[in-house]
């Protein structure tokens, strides 16, 4: 069996905006699958990553299985960046597996991109794509360490971890399904897997299904993608979630599905609110119909007086329609987002660079200037992009503005595959008082609004339809249902912090 894996040559990037302004918080991965003989799978992988370009965009990759061999291309950039024509035409096979990366373990490097390859003892090629954190990476890195499949001082990547104990377990007349049946009850953490050895396509969701994913149906195949909207683009029906705690085998037989562990379901509740596509349905809710109900309720639990409800876009906007329809004032788009801006490779000029978030929004003068504004945005996380917004809109002539925002305080980290922000960066734990509405009016006054007011969780989480105890509500209140990682500088804060207010 053979492996060619392509780079262009870029090893580390660190983006040279990331300084003018937080990132929003970051999606670790997207990840899709393709079994569909006779079809183009690698451009139907294309164009499924596309969207799921939201979720990763450091790092792109497809891997194609012939039956005979499997062929990786990855490379750091966009998908558009990552990809063209023809090397398209050359990934030629019946499966594909695709990955869009944004870098939460391990570097941004051209190594980290994924899809993962790994050769199995029996000579059989493996590839491999993950969405999600492990929480126990040491306890699986000793495990691979020991079997001689890594070099920890390399610092491999849980994926690269995971992927080299899952190739290891093939062989003996063990196929990969055997291999990732024995693998996955020891492996703790949010994930969603697709990978393959060539031959049949594999998915796999962790035991707590943090992480969506979902099955669809060509005419002639299968699809397995971590948001529905990627389903949609390939023209593929929704057939059904990949459950929490299952792993399905597919190929010509059809689809072959066990459970390997018992099950809690806890969905994240960030994906309805920031991180999935608005036209993604998760667990049978529209994405987009749950950010309008929060902001129907927002309206409700934290009314304000205004001329006009602006969203902070894009992610604002559905939560901000909502707002305006429960509350009667008028919607309008107060600025204009550039997007991606955020990630091109190009360095700003130290001019540009003093513009700031103008780089990134643009504010409509004619539409803000006299008029009170309600700011709606989907969180706060360190603040410092609601103060920039805000000074730009009093620039542009806002006369008063008062922010809403449709997710309670995010007060803790994710360990659960989501890059917020460490612990005390996180404005919401700026004061120390156990008040809500003193922490409210501190962080109003850090940002420099007329007026904040945050949804409750509650109503967040009537607004998703779903039982609040399947959901994970973790950066919100503390509990982290799978606990959190070893060995690990936040989870040891988090620990502190828990402890100092429970005293
Ligand atoms: S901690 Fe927050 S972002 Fe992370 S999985 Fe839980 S709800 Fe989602």
């Amino acid at each position: 069996m053979v492996n060619t894996e392509h780079s262009t040559g870029m090893t580390q990037v660190n983006h040279p905006y990331d300084d003018l302004n937080e990132q929003s918080p970051q999606e670790e991965c997207g990840v899709f699958g393709v079994w569909a003989p006779g079809e183009e799978v690698s451009k139907l992988t294309y164009f499924g990553l596309f969207a799921l370009q939201h979720r990763g965009q450091e790092a792109a990759g497809i891997a194609v299985g012939d039956g005979e061999q499997i062929l990786v291309f990855k490379d750091l950039g966009l998908v558009s960046q990552v990809f063209d024509e023809p090397i398209l035409e050359s990934l030629r096979g019946n499966i594909a597996i695709g990955h869009t990366r944004y870098t939460t373990a391990g570097g941004n490097t051209w190594e980290n991109a994924q899809p993962m390859f790994r050769m199995a003892p029996d000579g059989t090629d493996i590839a491999l794509g993950h969405n999600g954190n492990l929480i126990n990476y040491l306890e699986l890195l000793d495990k691979a360490t020991e079997l001689g499949l890594v070099d920890p001082d390399k610092k491999p990547s849980d994926t690269d971890v995971l992927t080299a104990l899952l190739a290891n377990g093939v062989g003996n007349g063990k196929t990969l399904f055997d291999s990732a049946q024995e693998l996955l009850p020891s492996v703790k953490g949010a994930y969603c897997l697709t990978f393959t050895d060539g031959h049949t396509l594999y998915a796999a969701r962790d035991p707590f299904g943090i992480r969506p994913l979902s099955i669809g149906r060509l005419e002639r195949g299968w699809v397995v993608a971590s948001e529905t909207s990627a389903l949609d683009i390939v023209g593929a029906s929704l057939v059904r979630e990949v459950e929490p705690g299952e792993l399905i085998a597919i190929d010509e037989s059809g689809l072959k599905s066990i459970r390997f562990a018992e099950t809690t379901r806890k969905g994240c509740i960030f994906e309805y609110v920031y991180l999935a596509r608005p036209d993604s349905v998760i667990k049978g809710r529209n994405v987009n119909e749950a950010r309008l109900e929060i902001g129907r309720k927002l309206a409700a639990e934290a009314p304000a007086i205004g001329d006009l409800v602006i969203p902070t876009p894009e992610s604002g906007t559905p939560a901000a329609v909502g707002f305006a329809q429960a509350s009667g004032i008028p919607f309008g788009q107060g600025m204009v987002k550039n997007a991606y801006v955020g990630r091109t490779f190009i360095q700003p000029s130290d001019t540009l660079r003093q513009l700031g978030i103008r780089l990134k929004l643009n504010p409509l003068r004619e539409v803000i200037a006299g008029k009170r504004l309600v700011v709606v945005d989907d969180s706060i996380v360190r603040g410092n992009t609601q103060r920039a917004v805000i000074r730009m809109l009093r620039e542009a002539g806002a006369a008063e503005v008062h922010v809403r925002i449709a997710s309670p305080p995010v007060k803790w980290p994710c360990f659960y595959g989501i890059d917020f922000a460490t612990p005390g960066e996180l404005i919401a734990n700026a004061v120390t008082s156990d008040k809500e509405a003193e922490m409210v009016e501190a962080v109003r006054s850090a940002i420099g609004a007329d007026s904040l007011g945050y949804v409750s969780i509650d109503a967040m989480v009537e607004a998703t339809e779903q039982p609040a105890n399947e959901l994970c509500i973790a950066c919100f209140d503390g509990h982290y249902p799978m606990g959190m990682p070893q060995g690990n500088s936040n989870a040891e804060l988090v620990q502190k912090m828990q402890a100092a207010r429970s005293s």
